[in-house]
């Protein structure tokens, strides 16, 4: 196996050699100004209605049976070196993106922290899960993005990644090109709360961690998990709305 993960890493350098997806510049997969000119999306929305919110929270009157409390999107879609990166992580597997990915990440929990109170680096989350890949999906890939990115995001927020808290109980069919109901529809009943985190759960705040966010059918049903384990507080922090 690890021979085979070497070999892999070998043809994927071949294939495709490091270079700044940006610029150009050798020898790195973003440079740092690149970086700096991916922009963050300049407000927050409410995951209901779309309509501007403070920062992300679901406003009082859109809760009705709505999981989650806050969703921040920290870019944009359109803005073509963040969908290279992540394209080149989940499919070309360059597991080193996740470095320029979680900075990014970070940056926008930074802009939230910037305009209101209480911080969200100081205590505000309890812990942070990763959204659980398929398991076909997980074995194909090797790993989870969205753990890559949680594993990133603490290093700045410093509370524990609960990874293996919510586990995926069922291979769905891929969501793209399906409609918002039938994407519900779809996920429903996939995720679990691990009976071993039923306790650490309890009246606890916790973000939520993905990739990208589409019609937000997977994130919900996850909050919606843990709402019924007894979770106090789910909010979803995602690079992009997809
Ligand atoms: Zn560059
Ligand atoms: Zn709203």
């Amino acid at each position: 196996m690890k021979l085979f993960l070497k070999l892999k890493k070998i043809v994927l350098d071949i294939l495709f050699p490091l270079a700044c997806l940006g610029c150009g510049k050798e020898d790195v997969w973003l440079c740092n100004e690149c970086l700096e000119k991916i922009p963050l999306e300049e407000f927050f929305y409410c995951a209901v209605c779309q309509q501007k919110s403070l920062r992300g929270e679901t406003h009082a009157h859109c809760q009705r049976d709505f999981y989650l409390d806050g969703l921040l999107i920290a870019s944009q879609w359109k803005n073509k070196n963040l969908r290279q990166l992540i394209h080149k992580l989940k499919y070309n597997f360059v597991q080193d993106l996740k470095i320029p990915l979680g900075k990014i990440l970070i940056k926008k929990i930074q802009q939230a922290n910037h305009f209101f109170t209480p911080a969200l680096d100081s205590g505000f989350f309890d812990g942070l899960i990763p959204i659980p890949l398929a398991q076909k999906r997980l074995l194909w890939r090797g790993f989870n993005q969205a753990q890559l990115l949680a594993e990133q995001t603490t290093q700045y927020l410093r509370i524990p990644v609960w990874a293996e808290a919510v586990k995926r109980i069922k291979n769905t069919k891929p969501q793209v090109g399906q409609k918002q109901h039938q994407r519900q529809k779809n996920i429903s009943g996939a995720f679990l709360c691990d009976l071993k985190f039923i306790d650490s759960l309890k009246n606890k705040k916790i973000l939520l961690i993905d990739d990208v966010y589409t019609t937000g059918a997977t994130i919900l049903e996850v909050a919606k998990v843990l709402k019924a384990a007894g979770t106090k507080e789910v909010w979803g922090l995602v690079l992009a709305r997809g």
